[in-house]
């Protein structure tokens, strides 16, 4: 370990910094730092050393321009450049003689530059042939467009170059090349295990590595740990110095999957410290509003109720009242599949606290599914005699302040609205209970914000998208979960199928006879950008392909996609749900909510763009009712094998939980939501689901961790205090103050 780092780095025992400054070799006196950390206070008045915050340009090789390349990355500090983790390594290891190289295989070769010589293709580009002796044979090595490597790779030069062996001759095309200087260990881009940057414009590999190189040896063993220390000697977890090394040029596998199991485990623990810090601050807090009732109000709506409440959806309720009985706010979240029954048990909930006294908000992603929510539960509300209020783009000024007013008066009212209520200046100061609807849309900013509306309020989110149990836990460790899984009975049975595009005309008959039934039908069409323009056109060309088409002739087509004026969605959204309209043509704006039981058919185009857990979710608005529904995934004309292989997932299985998983492991966690509008945490090495022991781990740790040190405010805390409040400030403005 250490043996590839240069000499002269200031690694020498018990030296302590002063000693490692005077050693510093040369590139030292171009270095400017920014930020002056620890190390300053040596009395030596030598020149400032590189700092961990000192910008990348103070490395050798990157001026202005390609500092703004590096920025491009997000690399703006030499401790980001070492933050850029390698996307994969390529194993160059198997040094072989010439006379041994086979194809097929990359390998790697020690030998000297017999000659090299620019030649002129046919293009008029300029290549650099090269051909290397070792004694066993001579080996070709083409290089396009480099002829100006000819300075370097000059004969007698002794180089070690790692690739593939032409099938057809002995030859290498482009091969990865270093000229051995000193001690072959110190190799950086061949003959190892090489790290592959990720790289942009402007950058190339070689220079990436280098400067990589070159960061490690100046500050690698500066960077300030987030691990506590105590924690990684319970975990036996190397130290950041080594794991920083170790991820950028491991010397073996063992030496990169220890790298990478710290580093992953560092992403992980760090959410998990955020998330138990945030639940501790609102356990603390306590000024959530104690809802305790007899229960009289949803007593009766249940017994109003045509039908009884699932065992499920009791469980569920009965764990939600016990929350709201306590002082602390409730952080709950209700999971179930689309038409499980959620709606209900919020309302009943909201119930209890407007029994109370006390105000609640319920909030849907979108201003249709708010004015759906509003009337749902208008109705139900009906039996009980409690009023229910919407608060949307569309309510007119006079009703909104004569609203808001009532509302800051304190008057227990059930507001239903969008997300957008958290932003509004509507005052709430008897909110004791918000029901946020999809939560996957729903951030963590819009949870600090609600906080702020007077009181905590207890929260109450509902998604139907089934979140696998191991992502979960990494990014809302901090959430109790009920769930509903068992579909209410008297549903019809829901039947996937999966038909090529040239059966469409078929699909069409086949959606005809239906509404030749007296049924109605979605048409999705693919998603190209969400919400964007292409989409929306997209949608409108269909919507004039099938209103013309022979086999829809005598039904009404409507049309829905997000870029209409909000009447027109609204009218189109009306007249499908009062059946005047047999076939909605529409975007994915249906995905969420939207409850028609009648509508028995959805044919998705091209399937194969949508992730699975979405198609599920799509699907999810037909067989509502009791007849039998069918969904038609229709790939696109590109989709391959692979694509009609994942969508057959569907057709097999209903289980949320299992697609969730599936999606999961097909593509990745940062897709499955949109990491943009969920708040989702990113991560670059750990794996929710391969890291799923290590994530128990982290969460286990965060929380003893919190418990122990609530503020961290202990020395050895420190840097882990640092680096949450620089990664994760706006999260924590709750736990840590503000
Ligand atoms: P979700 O919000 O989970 O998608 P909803 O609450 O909208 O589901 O419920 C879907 C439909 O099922 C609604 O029409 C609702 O009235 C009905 N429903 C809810 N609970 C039951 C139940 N226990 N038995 C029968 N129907 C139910
Ligand atoms: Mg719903």
């Amino acid at each position: 370990m250490g043996a590839d780092r240069p000499a002269g780095t200031h690694d020498a025992e018990g030296a302590g910094d002063c000693q490692a400054l005077s050693m510093r070799p040369g590139p030292t006196q171009r270095q400017v730092p920014t930020r002056s950390a620890g190390g300053a206070v040596c009395g030596v008045s030598a020149a400032p050393r590189l700092e961990p915050g000192s910008r990348v340009q103070f490395l050798h090789g990157i001026g202005p321009q390609r500092s703004r390349d590096y920025e491009r990355l997000g690399i703006v500090t030499v401790e980001h450049l070492l933050r850029h983790y390698p996307r994969t390594w390529l194993d160059a290891r198997r040094f072989v003689r010439i006379g041994e190289l086979r194809p097929g295989e990359l390998l790697t070769v020690e030998a000297a530059v017999h000659s090299a010589a620019a030649v002129r293709a046919r293009s008029g580009r300029s290549d650099l042939i090269v051909a290397l002796k070792d004694g066993t044979g001579t080996l070709g090595c083409t290089f396009f467009g480099q002829p100006f490597l000819a300075r370097t790779l000059r004969p007698g030069v002794r180089v070690v170059v790692s690739g593939e062996l032409d099938p057809f001759e002995p030859r290498m095309t482009n091969p990865m090349f270093e000229v051995v200087e000193g001690d072959i260990e110190a190799l950086l881009h061949v003959g190892r295990l090489v790290p592959v940057h990720a790289l942009t414009r402007g950058l190339t590999a070689r220079s990436m590595r280098r400067s990589v190189r070159e960061a490690l040896d100046a500050i690698g063993e500066r960077v300030a740990d987030p691990l506590p220390e105590d924690l990684r000697a319970t975990l036996g977890l190397p130290g950041l110095a080594s794991a920083l090394r170790d991820i950028h040029f491991p010397e073996d596998p063992a030496a990169l999957e220890r790298a990478r199991g710290r580093l992953a485990f560092e992403e992980l623990f760090l959410v998990q410290m955020v998330l138990a810090l945030r639940r501790r601050a609102l356990a603390e807090a306590g000024e959530g509003l104690v809802t305790s009732t007899s229960g009289e109000l949803a007593r009766r709506a249940i017994e109003a109720l045509p039908w009884a409440l699932t065992a499920g959806q009791q469980r569920a309720l009965e764990e939600i009242v016990a929350d709201l009985a306590r002082p602390q706010p409730m952080q709950r979240i209700l999971l179930g599949d689309v038409g499980s029954g959620k709606t209900v048990v919020a309302f009943l909930a909201a119930l209890h606290a407007l029994e109370a006294g006390h105000q609640v908000a319920f909030m849907a992603p979108t201003e249709i599914l708010a004015r759906q929510h509003a009337a749902t539960l208008t109705r139900l509300a009906l039996t009980v005699g409690v009023q229910v209020e919407a608060l949307t783009g569309a309510t007119p000024a006079a009703e909104r302040r004569a609203l808001g007013a009532r509302l800051e008066s304190g008057a227990p009212v059930l507001l239903v609205g969008t997300h957008a209520l958290l932003e509004e200046k509507v005052k709430l100061p008897r909110l004791g209970l918000a029901i946020v609807d999809e939560q996957h849309r729903f951030g963590v900013r819009q949870r600090a914000l609600l906080a702020r509306k007077g009181v905590i309020p207890d929260v109450l989110v509902m998604t139907a998208t089934p979140i696998p149990r191991t992502l979960m836990l990494a990014c809302y460790g901090d959430l109790a979960i009920s769930a509903l899984r068992e579909r209410p009975a008297g549903r019809g049975r829901l039947v996937t199928r999966i038909a090529g595009d040239e059966k469409f005309p078929q699909v069409l008959e086949f959606m005809a006879r239906e509404l030749v039934a007296g049924r109605q039908a979605f048409v999705v069409v693919p998603m190209i950008e969400e919400g964007g323009r292409m989409e929306a056109r997209a949608a409108e060309v269909e919507f004039r392909r099938l209103a013309a088409s022979r086999e829809l002739a005598p039904f009404a087509v409507g049309l829905l996609h997000g870029r209409l004026p909000a009447e027109e969605k609204q009218r189109a959204m009306a007249e499908f749900a009062t059946g005047r309209l047999h076939v909605l043509v529409t975007t994915t704006v249906v995905e969420v909510g939207v409850d028609v039981p009648n509508a028995t058919v959805m044919v998705i185009e091209s399937a194969d763009r949508f992730g699975l857990t979405q198609l599920h979710q799509l699907r999810g608005r037909v067989g509502r009712g009791e007849a039998r529904s069918v969904c038609v995934l229709v790939p696109g004309p590109t989709a391959g094998v692979q694509a009609r292989e994942r969508l057959e997932t569907l057709a097999r299985t209903d289980d949320g939980f299992e697609i969730a998983e599936a999606d999961l492991r097909l593509r990745g966690p940062g897709e499955l939501w949109g990491t943009r509008q969920s708040g989702l945490p990113r991560f670059r090495l750990a794996d929710p689901v391969r890291d799923a022991e290590r994530l128990e781990q982290a969460r286990d740790q965060a929380r003893a961790r919190v418990e122990a040190d609530p503020v961290l405010g202990r020395p050895v805390n420190a840097a882990l205090r640092e680096a949450l409040l620089a990664g994760f400030r706006e999260p924590l403005e709750l736990a840590l103050g503000g």
